[in-house]
């Protein structure tokens, strides 16, 4: 079962301006996201939910300003930007094409997870911008996890490093949750505050050991659980998405 998400107003953050642009209301995708989705409320409760999820209610949160949410025709899923004359003002742009292509029944849900996973990008630390995609992008689907919105194909795997990102490396992070308890992906996004990127520093810092050696202590974890499949093994600790994830290809 996902744990219900704190859409209330986080006590430290500041309150962005949030606004939806849409390019061409004729577009089919334009008006899915329209009938499904409460315009009036979401971003401000995406806000919200990402604040909540990242963020303590003593840490410091990013100082954006403002967010604007484009729906328009483009190639591929969405991106996340700065504006180029002032990085506190964020814009997620999000293909209608891709919306009108979401199946009937999983379109709220897919939409909803795309503007958490985005949502994520202008709030987060990224130590100057040196941190690692994977890392960045890790997060971000971290906080779609934990939101509830895990798409049925996600899986945990244990190939592969561990910043390969997006899922691969949400579910890594949520491990790392799982293992070292609440707070612990607050305290990885809470480093990345300050300072350029040190892989040996960033992860001794936060763990005493390497991050190729928990990569090892995961796997070893992911192999225990499929043993688990068959029978009962104590201390694996089930994520929220662990009802939706089952059995998906
Ligand atoms: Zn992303």
């Amino acid at each position: 079962m996902s744990p219900a998400v704190n859409k209330k107003p986080h006590p430290k953050a500041p309150k962005p301006l949030l606004r939806l642009e849409v390019r061409d209301l004729s577009e089919e995708g334009a008006r899915a996201f329209l009938s499904h989705i409460d315009c009036g409320t979401v971003l401000e409760e995406t806000v919200n939910s990402v604040h909540n999820l990242l963020y303590s209610s003593n840490s410091q949160i990013p100082g954006t300003r403002s967010v604007t949410l484009i729906l328009r025709s483009m190639p591929g899923v969405a991106y996340t930007t700065g504006k180029d004359i002032d990085d506190d003002h964020k814009e997620i742009h999000f293909s209608t094409d891709y919306i009108s292509g979401i199946a009937k029944e999983r379109k709220k849900e897919e939409m909803m997870g795309v503007l958490t996973h985005e949502m994520v990008h202008c709030w987060q630390w990224n130590s100057l911008n040196t941190a690692p995609g994977g890392l960045i992008e890790g997060i971000a689907d971290w906080v779609r996890l934990r939101a509830g919105l895990v798409p049925p194909h996600w899986k945990r795997e244990m190939d592969g490093d561990w910043d390969a990102g997006y899922q691969h490396t949400g579910y890594f992070l949520d491990y790392l949750e799982s293992r070292f308890g609440h707070g612990t992906v607050m305290a990885v996004n809470e480093r990345l505050r300050e300072g350029k990127y040190d892989e040996e520093k960033f992860w001794k810092g936060l763990f005493g050991c390497t991050v190729k050696q928990l990569w090892k202590d995961y796997g070893r974890s992911l192999g225990k659980r499929s043993e688990a499949e068959q029978g009962t093994l104590d201390g694996w600790v089930e994520g929220p998405e662990s009802k939706q994830d089952s059995g998906s290809v």
